[in-house]
C-alpha cells in the first residue's frame, strides 16, 4: 500500500512544539519544514534514509538519537483506518471538540494507541508528533576503549548517568566491526578475498582509523550550565576507563573542517575522511537526517556505493536484530559474546551497536551485511539470523521489533497472551485483510 501522497503537515504549533502529520511526511520533509519555521524546534532523526516516513518509524516504535528518541513516547492523537474501512481517533480525539487532543497522550478510558504500533490492526493516517525545543546548548561526545574486556566497565560507569538523566538521550557504543563498516567497504584486496575479516586485519584498520574495540557516541542537551555540569560528570565517570573522551561543539567542528589539511599534516591521519564521517552523525544528533549511513549496506559489495545509494537495487543484503537487556555490564558482555560467536561462525562480520536506549534498558543492534549477488548468501544470512535470535532468546534476550524477514512470529508466546492477541485480530480483521502474520 502506498501512502506517499498523503504528505501534508496538517498543523504546526509554534507555542507548544508539535506537528500533526500524514504518513507520507518523510524525515527530510519535516526537517526542512522546521528549518523554514526558524529552527525553534528540532525533530528526532533516525539513521535510516531521509525518505523514510515519520509515522512508519513511529508505528514500528523505532528510535532516534535525541532526548525525544523514543518516538512512540512523543506521539499521540492517531487517526486510524480499520480493516473494515471505519476511521477512528485515539486519545481525546474521540471527542470532536477536545482542545487537548494533540497535547495529552492518554485520553479517557482504555489507551489504544499501542494497538496500532507493531501490529496489523489498522493503518495510521494521521498522528501528532511532539518536537524538542531547540536547546540553548548542544555538545556531542565521543570516547573509545582499546580492549573488548573494557565493555562491562564502561556500561556500568554510564548506567547511573543514564538513570539520573545526566545523559538524556540514547548513547551508542559500537564495536570495531561496526565502526569499520561505516568508514569503508570490506578490504577485499588486503584480505585476499577471504571472509570473515581476519582479526589481524581488523586491528590494522583500527590503528589506521584510530578507533578501539568499542567506540561510544552521544550528545548533551540543555542550558549552558547544565551541559557544562554534565560534561564534568561524564568526564569523572569515564576517567581511567577510556582511551579518549572528546567533546565536539559546532564551533570546534567548523574549525576542524576549515583547517582539515593542516590538521592532517600534523597528525598524519586522514582528517578529511574522518570529518566527512563525523559531520552527518553530529547533525543527526541534532535531528538532521542523512543518507550517509546507507553506505554501510555496501560493506561486502565489490563496487562502491553510488550517490544516492540504492542498496535494494544494488543487491545489498542487510539483516539485523536488536536484543533488549537491562543496562548492566554483565548483560552487555553476554550479548556481545553470543553475537560475535554466532555471526563469525556463519562467516559474516558481527557489526554491533550497544545502545543505552532508555534510563534502564539497552539494546544490542546486531547487523549482518552481505552481498545478495553471491549465490546462496541470502540463505546463509537467514540461517545466521535464525541461529542468532534462537541463542539470544535462550538467554532471555528478545528484540524490540521484528523485521519483515521475521514472519511469522519467531518465538513461542505465552498461550493466554497469544489467544488474547488472536481474539483481537479476528474481531478487528476477521477476513485477514491487513498484513496477515505481521506480529499477530
Ligand atoms: C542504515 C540504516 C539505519 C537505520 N537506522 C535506524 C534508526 O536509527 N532507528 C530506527 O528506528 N530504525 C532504523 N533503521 C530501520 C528502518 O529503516 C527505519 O525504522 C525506517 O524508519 C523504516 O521506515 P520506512 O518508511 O521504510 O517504513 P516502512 O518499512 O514502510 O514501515 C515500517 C513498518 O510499519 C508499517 N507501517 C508503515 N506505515 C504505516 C502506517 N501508516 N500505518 C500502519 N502501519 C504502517 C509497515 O507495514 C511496516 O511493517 C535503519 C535502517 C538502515 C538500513
Amino acid at each position: 500500500m502506498q501512502l506517499v501522497r498523503m504528505d501534508r503537515i496538517i498543523e504546526y504549533n509554534d507555542e507548544l512544539g508539535y506537528v500533526t502529520i500524514e504518513p507520507g511526511v518523510t524525515q527530510r520533509m519535516l526537517c526542512e519544514f522546521l528549518h523554514q519555521q526558524g529552527d525553534k524546534y528540532w525533530m528526532d532523526a533516525t539513521g535510516a534514509s531521509q525518505h523514510c516516513s515519520i509515522i512508519g518509524n513511529t508505528v514500528e516504535r523505532g528510535c532516534g538519537h535525541s532526548p525525544y528518541g523514543d518516538h512512540f513516547a512523543y506521539a499521540c492523537g492517531f487517526e486510524v483506518v480499520l480493516p473494515d474501512g471505519e476511521c477512528i481517533q485515539t486519545g481525546l480525539g474521540r471527542y470532536a471538540n477536545a482542545t487537548a487532543t494533540p497535547v495529552y497522550r492518554w485520553g479517557v478510558g482504555p489507551y489504544i494507541d499501542g494497538l496500532f504500533t507493531q501490529s496489523n490492526l489498522g493503518i495510521v493516517t494521521r498522528m501528532t508528533v511532539w518536537l524538542m525545543p531547540k536547546p540553548d546548548c548542544f555538545q556531542a561526545y565521543l570516547f573509545s576503549v582499546d580492549h573488548d574486556e573494557q565493555l562491562e566497565s564502561i556500561v556500568n560507569a554510564l548506567r547511573p548517568l543514564r538513570l539520573n538523566q545526566t545523559i538524556k538521550s540514547a548513547l551508542h557504543i559500537g564495536n570495531d566491526y561496526r565502526i569499520l563498516s561505516s568508514i569503508q567497504q570490506y578490504p577485499w584486496r588486503e584480505a585476499k578475498g577471504k571472509t570473515p575479516l581476519p582479526p589481524e586485519l581488523l586491528s590494522q584498520f583500527s590503528k589506521k582509523w584510530d578507533f578501539g574495540a568499542w567506540s561510544g557516541m552521544g550528545a548533551l542537551y540543555g542550558t549552558r550550565t547544565q551541559v557544562a555540569e554534565a560534561r564534568k560528570i561524564l568526564r569523572r565517570a569515564l576517567r581511567g576507563k577510556v582511551k579518549v573522551l572528546r567533546f565536539v561543539s559546532e564551533r570546534g567542528l567548523r574549525l576542524a573542517e576549515r583547517f582539515q589539511r593542516p590538521l592532517q599534516r600534523i597528525t598524519g591521519r586522514d582528517i578529511p575522511r574522518m570529518l566527512k564521517m563525523l559531520r552527518p552523525v553530529y547533525n543527526m544528533l541534532k535531528g538532521i537526517p542523512t543518507d550517509e549511513m546507507m553506505a554501510s549496506a555496501y560493506w561486502r559489495k565489490r563496487t562502491a556505493p553510488p550517490d544516492p545509494a540504492t542498496p535494494e537495487k544494488d543487491g545489498c543484503g542487510l539483516i539485523w536484530t536488536s536484543a533488549l537487556a537491562p543496562i548492566n555490564g554483565r548483560h552487555a558482555r553476554t550479548l556481545a559474546d553470543i553475537a560475535k560467536k554466532t555471526v563469525l561462525e556463519h562467516g559474516f562480520e558481527p557489526g554491533m551497536t550497544l545502545t543505552l536506549l532508555t534510563e534502564r534498558c539497552m539494546e544490542n543492534i546486531i547487523s549482518v551485511a552481505y552481498d545478495r549477488d553471491v549465490p546462496g548468501e541470502d540463505e546463509r544470512a537467514m540461517a545466521c539470523y535464525r541461529e542468532l535470535i534462537d541463542r539470544l532468546s535462550e538467554h532471555g534476550y528478545y528484540p524490540y521489533r521484528h523485521g519483515t524477514h521475521s514472519l511469522p512470529e519467531p518465538f513461542q508466546v505465552h498461550p493466554a497472551t497469544q489467544q488474547f492477541l488472536q481474539q483481537l485480530r479476528t474481531s478487528i480483521d476477521p477476513h485477514g485483510v491487513l498484513a496477515p502474520g505481521r506480529y499477530i
